[in-house]
């Protein structure tokens, strides 16, 4: 599969945001969207005087957004859009319930990593199971009731451990049950709308696919 091999904080400078995709820099001063809050490239800054985004190029940044953050590629997050369209509830709503439900998110959530990337990479490197057994997948679609955990043999890793510290004192989503001392954790119910804190307008991205 393709993947992105540029600098990801371009991703960020180019959306105007922090995406964080880089774990403990992003909260720190040495972040790039704290440094340099305009956008990538020879002309950035002129973009971020000038340009007022509206209508295609709004919606077009919001499914940008959307599918950088999650760190997808757009064949993925496509497909994730025209699932969505076939399954019951709202559109929108789904598209992100879906992008929310994959391992390396879950994983990213329950507080093992503190980027998506890293939780990617968590996964694919075979530190993560379901229900006991070794998934490699990040991509995986997490149902409800299924354990997540991290294998006993990964369980001293510096960066996992220094995510976890990081992220005990966050509050965790309301709809995971998640035992941080014992490095694992389940999906209680599928997140409405109001449960995924993502800063993104479904919407637009809904319509542009649509069009
Ligand atoms: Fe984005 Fe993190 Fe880089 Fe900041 S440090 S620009 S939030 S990836």
């Amino acid at each position: 599969m393709a993947r992105y091999r540029d600098a990801v904080c371009r991703l960020c400078r180019r959306e105007g945001m922090k995406l964080f995709l880089k774990g403990t820099k992003c909260f720190s001063e040495k972040c790039a969207v704290e440094k340099r809050n305009f956008a990538p490239g020879q002309h950035g800054k002129d973009k971020k005087t000038k340009t007022k985004i509206v209508g295609y190029g709004l919606q077009l940044r919001e499914k940008q957004k959307a599918k950088r953050m999650f760190f997808v590629q757009e064949g993925q997050f496509r497909n994730y859009f025209e699932k969505a369209t076939r399954m019951q509830g709202v559109t929108g709503e789904v598209l992100l319930q879906q992008l929310e439900r994959r391992l390396d998110n879950i994983v990213y959530r329950m507080g093992f990593a503190m980027s998506r990337r890293q939780a990617r990479q968590l996964v694919r490197h075979g530190h993560i199971s379901i229900n006991g057994r070794k998934v490699n997948i990040p991509s995986y679609q997490i149902s409800v009731g299924e354990e997540i955990s991290v294998r006993d043999r990964s369980r001293e890793m510096s960066g996992l451990l220094a995510a976890k510290e990081f992220n005990s004192h966050q509050t965790p989503p309301t709809w995971m049950n998640i035992d941080r001392e014992n490095f694992k954790g389940s999906v209680t119910q599928i997140p409405k709308r109001g449960e995924i804190n993502v800063p993104v307008n479904e919407q637009l991205i809904v319509e542009l696919y649509s069009k």
